[in-house]
């Protein structure tokens, strides 16, 4: 069999870009679509359903055929090798375990690690076949630098994936994209040019972006694989998004996180759901706040207590050296008087619980149906029932997300 003859000059893939886009760019150069490219430059005859639709990203970039790659590396000079890293599949098992969603895949992927939460608190899971960060919806972004750019007219894999938020070679949010034909075409949702990533998320972005390009990711404490990197931020991301009666002894540090996102805790979520099944403008404040909380850590602003915390914390500080001079001795300890409790300290700790019940009910709607089924045990009339709607809008928790009637009530 001949060998099959290499295509005149084309266009080199850019580092990071998704198959779809290279054969998009491969096919515009001889005035052709995608399609037409595989079938009448490639001979493949593959069905469009097959290659290059799919519910969040082209299947091309999850995974492609093997033929095609084949192909496309005989007639480029690309390698084959090359070629599989611009999908999913040639990220595996780093990136995610597998392409294919697989049940039991949650635990063992966004479980085998904590970082603000207890290492015991494994609250939120699911057991149904899942993947990591292939999106249930499509988020086409990029960065307008970049396609500024005449070397990098292209789409990267990773601005299909709700994994970042910034550019790392440029510094700045990655825009909503419609399409890109001939040029990009803005959504008209694009953020104000003028804002800027925070400090936390460049950090994180900047974190990811290492992992991507070089597989490891120096952490304060000390260098991880990609493969714990990508884990590490799916597992934050899981606790950031934990409905807050779960947060346990982590409660003031992901509270501490939210509040610097400058978010609504949790978005704002009512049912807890994985973070691939949400929607983008979630999906970013999660990630937001997921760099708060590494930002806290890092600074030591605030405890993380789950077992790889530390990873995120700053260096212990070293002894100092104790030689001559000769250090004055530690002053004895002063004696420890012993608080006794009273009636009035009992209530004042109510009072500031109540405080901070009634914030996490602001900003969680999940939690306001909680505190309201709670309330109605006091209730036994309807009007009662009534009343306590009354005094939650006057609180300022929204009502209009709750259901009013709960199933089992005192009065049902
Ligand atoms: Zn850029």
């Amino acid at each position: 069999m001949k060998p099959a003859r290499k295509w005149p000059v084309h266009p080199a893939p850019i580092e990071g870009e998704a198959l779809s886009s290279w054969l998009h760019r491969l096919a515009a150069g001889f005035h052709m679509d995608t399609f037409e490219l595989l079938q009448h430059g490639l001979g493949l005859h593959y069905g469009l359903a097959d290659v290059l639709h799919n519910k969040a990203l082209p299947s091309v970039d999850i995974e492609a055929p093997s033929g095609l790659i084949a192909g496309l590396a005989e007639r480029t000079g690309v390698s084959a090798d090359r070629i599989h890293a611009m999908t999913l599949a040639g990220w595996t098992p780093w990136l995610l375990d597998s392409v294919q969603p697989m049940a039991g895949a949650f635990h063992n992927y966004v479980h085998r690690s904590s970082v603000m939460h207890g290492p015991r608190s494994r609250a939120k899971t699911m057991e149904e076949e899942w993947r990591a960060w292939v999106p249930d919806h499509p988020i086409k972004r990029a960065c307008p630098d970049c396609l500024a750019d005449p070397e990098r007219q292209g789409l990267l894999l990773m601005w299909h994936l709700p994994i970042m938020l910034s550019c790392p070679i440029h510094h700045r949010l990655l825009e909503p994209l419609v399409a890109f034909v001939g040029g990009p075409i803005w959504s008209k949702d694009s953020t104000d040019l003028e804002q800027r990533p925070s400090p936390a998320v460049l950090e994180m972005d900047r974190r990811t972006h290492q992992a991507l390009t070089t597989g490891k990711v120096d952490l304060p404490r000390r260098s991880v694989h990609a493969a714990i990197w990508f884990r590490l931020l799916r597992t934050l991301l899981n606790e950031v998004s934990t409905p807050a009666k779960y947060w346990g002894p982590g409660t003031r540090g992901l509270r501490a996180a939210w509040a610097a996102s400058g978010h609504r805790v949790r978005a704002g979520q009512g049912v807890w759901k994985p973070f691939e099944a949400l929607r983008w403008p979630i999906q970013s404040q999660l990630l937001e706040a997921a760099a708060a909380a590494m930002d806290l850590l890092g600074r030591g602003a605030a405890l993380g207590k789950g077992e790889e915390a530390a990873l995120f914390s700053p260096e212990p500080e070293r002894a100092v050296y104790a030689g001559s001079p000769p250090c004055k001795p530690n002053p004895p300890p002063k004696p420890v008087s012993v608080q006794v409790s009273t009636y009035e300290d009992h209530w004042a700790k109510i009072r500031e619980s109540m405080e901070e019940i009634m914030e996490i009910a602001r900003g969680d709607p999940s939690e306001a149906q909680v505190l309201y089924n709670f309330m109605l045990y006091g209730c036994r009339t309807p009007e009662a029932a009534e009343r306590v709607l009354a005094d939650f809008e006057e609180l300022g928790i929204a009502i209009d997300q709750m259901e009013h009637k709960p199933p089992i009530g005192p009065y049902a």
